[in-house]
């Protein structure tokens, strides 16, 4: 099957065939290749060719498009979500409204230990439906490849059912789906002194049942004072790391905890989120190759800080963008917003936030050389906008649906 469209306005996020697909670092972000008035061939679900118009070949093709005024780019690519719960928790929000802080209502049960409380309670095949319907309204807002984390079933039972949850709709989705084990997202009541029970349930009961049914790509924790110190932090991912399983860590959200140093030196592919970042957490993500993921979607709801972008991007470090999709602090999957957040909060250039959502979110998940850019051979995930001014416009028209048409592996599915 071949699809030819004609007449693009501008090709997004272009890279040569023999280019290796690397993360984008620094300056890197801001100068990603576009092609102006491009064709653009698609063969068996695979990008097969592009290039200018002017020198348009003979073309075969079994459907063809002209898109005239309308840019094509690569999916994003969501490396940081828990989209796998059971019930959203707007009551919080409006206990926020009403002065509470999340500190305060995690601390009352609510939080992660309300999700946790009702995903011990739902079935799997529940579960299984509720998570399918989001993953689709998630695939048709543009977002083309995928992480899931477990870390609402807190024991081992519930955790276990997360994780096949997110085993099954990795087998049924058109997409590429990441799974990470987060059942260190906090400490479940009955361990709440118990600091060493709960991480030996982790590590000697939970950790080799998922190693055994392949049920996990990463090991995440939620390095954060009140939740996992960066001691215990430390002891997790040393285990995670015996039964294969990469580190991916939530690190510095309300304090410097020490999460950007542990994770540097276990090699972790990415730390996320960032609010709380000094001069020794950059430094030290200089020295590594881990992809500074930040998650203003967060930042914006909880009406925290935003994360210091410029400072990161500036130092010449990659960084990601990603949603965060969650029912506590934010409820929201839609990546085109995230690029307003990143422009007009954290003086990010439009073409650093794409490059942030779409390469080094690949880059996130370990997926950059076969999504995230328009590369020959590179999975035809793409995103095709109304007819607009400028690229800029995508994450200048905040709340405005910019996005006609999204492409996964070369069909039309919105
Ligand atoms: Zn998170």
């Amino acid at each position: 099957m071949r699809t030819l469209f004609t007449d693009i306005k501008e090709l997004v996020l272009t890279e040569a065939d023999n280019a290796l697909s690397n993360v984008l670092k620094g300056t890197e972000m801001d100068a990603i290749e576009t092609l102006s008035n491009a064709w653009l061939l698609l063969e068996d679900g695979l990008i097969h060719a592009f290039g200018s118009m002017d020198t348009m070949p003979e073309l075969q093709a079994h459907e063809t498009y002209n898109l005239n005024g309308s840019y094509v780019l690569p999916t994003y690519i969501d490396s940081h979500t828990h989209l796998v719960f059971s019930h959203y928790r707007e009551q919080e929000f409006e206990d926020r409204i009403h002065g509470l802080t999340y500190e305060e209502i995690a601390q009352r049960g609510g939080g992660i230990l309300n999700s946790a409380r009702r995903m011990q309670e739902i079935t799997e095949e529940e579960l299984f439906k509720l998570s399918k319907e989001k993953l689709e309204a998630v695939i048709a807002s543009g977002t083309g490849g995928l992480e899931i984390k477990s870390g609402y079933g807190l024991n081992t039972q519930a955790e276990l059912k997360m994780l096949r949850v997110i085993q099954r709709l990795k087998e049924q989705a058109p997409i590429p789906i990441k799974a990470s084990f987060l059942a260190a997202h906090t400490y479940p009541l009955e361990f709440r002194e118990n600091h060493e029970g709960y991480l030996n349930l982790i590590i000697q009961e939970m950790l080799p049942l998922i190693a055994q049914e392949k049920l996990a790509d990463y090991m995440d924790v939620f390095c954060e004072r009140g939740f996992f110190s960066a001691e215990e932090t430390d002891r997790l991912l040393e285990a995670g790391y015996k039964y294969g399983l990469k580190p991916k860590i939530h690190a510095n959200q309300l304090y410097n905890s020490g999460g950007v140093q542990v994770g540097v030196k276990h090699n972790a592919i990415s730390v996320d989120h960032l609010e709380t970042m000094d001069e020794e957490e950059v430094a030290c993500l200089k020295n590594s190759n881990t992809i500074a993921t930040l998650l203003p979607g967060a930042a914006f709801f909880l009406a925290m800080h935003y994360q210091p972008a410029r400072k990161l991007i500036d130092a010449g470090l990659p960084v990601a963008l990603a949603s965060d999709y969650n029912p506590g602090s934010c409820p929201s999957y839609n990546m085109n917003f995230i690029q307003t957040l990143a422009c007009s909060q954290m003086k990010m250039t439009p073409k650093e936030a794409l490059s942030a959502s779409t390469l080094n979110g690949a880059a996130a998940l370990e997926l950059q050389t076969c999504l995230g850019s328009i590369q020959k051979g590179k999975i035809a995930n793409l995103m095709i906008t109304k007819p607009m001014p400028s690229l800029a416009f995508l994450a200048y028209a905040f709340g405005e649906q910019v996005i006609d048409q999204v492409w996964i592996k070369g069909k039309r599915i919105r």
